[in-house]
């Protein structure tokens, strides 16, 4: 479909059409891909029932309103999220924030070319850092300000709130990955990504709208059973035994891994997404820690064995009440610290964003919340345990995750553990606190509902494809070159490109694998006779 020049107050439009679509050949172009899959349309199906309307996509699947009555609650139940939003009563957490990047921004543009969802879109209008920000300045002009209501679109208060305009801008909360690249390069120090996150908080917390994926199976799921992924407690000791043998058939030595350990220094907290895709991630720490004699201890408390805090994206409510199990848990077993294994999201969630919530004896002055990278880069730095880099002798390149690095500065633990283990290992360009998002940031590694996995794939991942594909171009021939890792310290992250590579088929075409750090580290251990890493594997 040919996309002609979108105004802001398109949104308001009515109709099924799509404001826009992604073309093929208007996609960043991204050299050594070779063919990749073509954008497939639209199931009539989805259009018959759910909220497309905006690019043709969707992450939630929001029912089209049958009755004027179910029109009039959407846009009421809008309104007023949006009112609470700019009141420091109802929304202490960002309000201050969210007031200064509504106010203060010139309308450069600077910040869309930071962004790699507009960037690998083919600079589709809708997806500019600024695109939603504005629709929702001229609504809030428009609605609750006197000149707004008194001159309307003379005073650039045009966008109408109806119905469509409420679901296109649920879906439109759900294009921007929170990355925080544009806010990283904005003059005025607007932050765009938050304005999208108090956007989905205003569904989530106010219309009960959210992807599944995130609220009902994320943060509701998490605190009802234990885990986001639906593992209980008796099937989390289910899976350590499994872990346990697993190591065993790996490297041929018994590990046991601590379980409610009392008195442990570190309560470790993985994404409990690892335990049932990567289980030898989990492994690989387990076997890193008992090497090193660190003192550690995993919990079977529920909620405290899965880090993930889908509430850091959409639901203020839902981040405080995981921050405060995962602390209780660490109270309860007398662990002087929780560590966040390799998850990006959850380890900004509790170590950085839970300081607004966790306050008094939940604080950290009494339990400290920290990282998993400066103890791993501690480890080889200390000599603890002995590494021979020649076993990792192919290329490797590093993901940086947006939310431990540019979001939190930890830049450097991760890059000196690779130099010290991986002899071929090489930067990708840009990288560090400047590096691109995986394409799956905020949660959108988990939505595979609806059509949503293609536009994650086609404009979510597809520079951090390009960026890899950079960073391996040399080598990409699989009969020179029979294996190269692309290391992503973040399960978020690993599930995106997983699904990235297996789309464009770069397994398949070069041998491209991924994983995280550990099993680097595990993989170069001199104690161990055999490889941690299954070089014909890509899972
Ligand atoms: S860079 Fe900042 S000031 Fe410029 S358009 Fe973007 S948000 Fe506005
Ligand atoms: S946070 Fe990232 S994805 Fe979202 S608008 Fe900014 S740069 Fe784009």
């Amino acid at each position: 479909m040919a996309n002609g020049r979108l105004r802001i107050k398109d949104i308001s439009r009515p109709g099924d059409d799509p404001l826009v679509f992604m073309n093929m050949s208007e996609l960043m172009p991204v050299p050594n891909l070779g063919e990749e899959p073509s954008i497939e349309p639209t199931p009539q199906k989805f259009i018959d029932k759910y909220e497309m309307s905006l690019d043709g996509h969707c992450s939630i699947g929001i029912p089209k309103p049958k009755t004027k009555e179910e029109e009039d609650h959407l846009v009421r139940r809008f309104l007023s999220g949006l009112e609470k939003l700019f009141n420091s009563e109802e929304s202490w957490t960002f309000q201050q924030a969210l007031r200064l990047s509504f106010d203060y921004c010139v309308k450069c543009q600077t910040c869309s070319e930071a962004c790699h969802a507009y960037l690998a879109s083919g600079r589709q209008e809708i997806y500019r850092p600024t695109y939603r920000a504005e629709i929702l300045r001229r609504i809030w002009k428009k609605y609750f300000t006197p000149e707004g209501k008194l001159l309307g679109r003379f005073v650039g208060a045009d966008v109408d709130v109806n119905w469509r305009t409420v679901t296109r801008l649920a879906e439109l909360g759900h294009r921007c990955t929170l990355c925080r690249r544009c806010a990283q390069r904005c003059p005025m120090a607007v932050d765009n990504a938050l304005i999208a996150r108090e956007l989905r908080k205003l569904f989530s917390q106010e219309l009960g709208i959210a992807p599944m994926e995130i609220l009902e199976k994320g943060c509701v799921q998490h605190l009802r059973v234990g885990s986001s992924t639906g593992l209980n407690p008796p099937g989390m000791l289910d899976t350590v035994a499994f872990m346990e043998e697993d190591i065993g058939d790996r490297i041929g030595k018994k590990v046991k891994i601590p379980i409610d350990k009392k008195g442990a220094d570190i309560l470790l907290i993985h994404n409990a997404g690892e335990f049932l895709s990567w289980p030898e991630n989990p492994e690989a720490f387990a076997i890193l820690f008992e090497a090193a004699g660190i003192s550690w201890t995993l919990s079977s408390e529920p909620v405290a064995y899965d880090a993930v805090n889908y509430g850091l994206w959409n639901d203020d409510v839902e981040l405080a009440r995981v921050a405060a199990r995962h602390t209780l848990a660490a109270k309860k077993l007398g662990c002087k610290k929780v560590m966040i294994g390799e998850c990006g999201h959850a380890t900004k969630a509790y170590v950085v964003i839970a300081d607004r919530v966790l306050t008094g004896d939940l604080s950290s002055s009494e339990i400290q919340r920290e990282s998993c990278l400066p103890l791993l880069w501690e480890i080889i730095r200390s000599g603890a345990i002995k590494f021979d880099p020649s076993r990792n002798n192919f290329p490797v390149t590093l993901h940086d995750p947006c939310n431990m690095v540019r979001a939190m500065g930890i830049v450097k633990p991760q890059r000196l553990a690779l130099k010290a283990i991986a002899p071929q290992f090489r930067e990708m360009t840009p990288n560090s606190v400047y590096n691109y998002c995986c394409g799956g940031g905020s949660g959108y590694a988990i939505i595979q509902s609806f059509n949503f996995p293609q536009w994650r794939n086609k404009a979510g991942a597809r520079m951090k494809m390009h960026q890899t594909l950079q960073a391996f171009k040399n080598e990409l021939d699989p009969n020179k070159v029979p294996f190269k890792y692309l290391c992503a310290p973040c399960s978020n992250c690993k599930g995106t490109i997983r699904d990235a590579i297996t789309h464009y088929g770069l397994w398949d075409k070069y041998n491209l694998n991924y994983g995280g750090l550990v099993e680097l580290m595990v993989n170069s251990m001199v104690d161990i006779d055999r490889p941690f890493i299954e070089y014909e594997d890509f899972h």
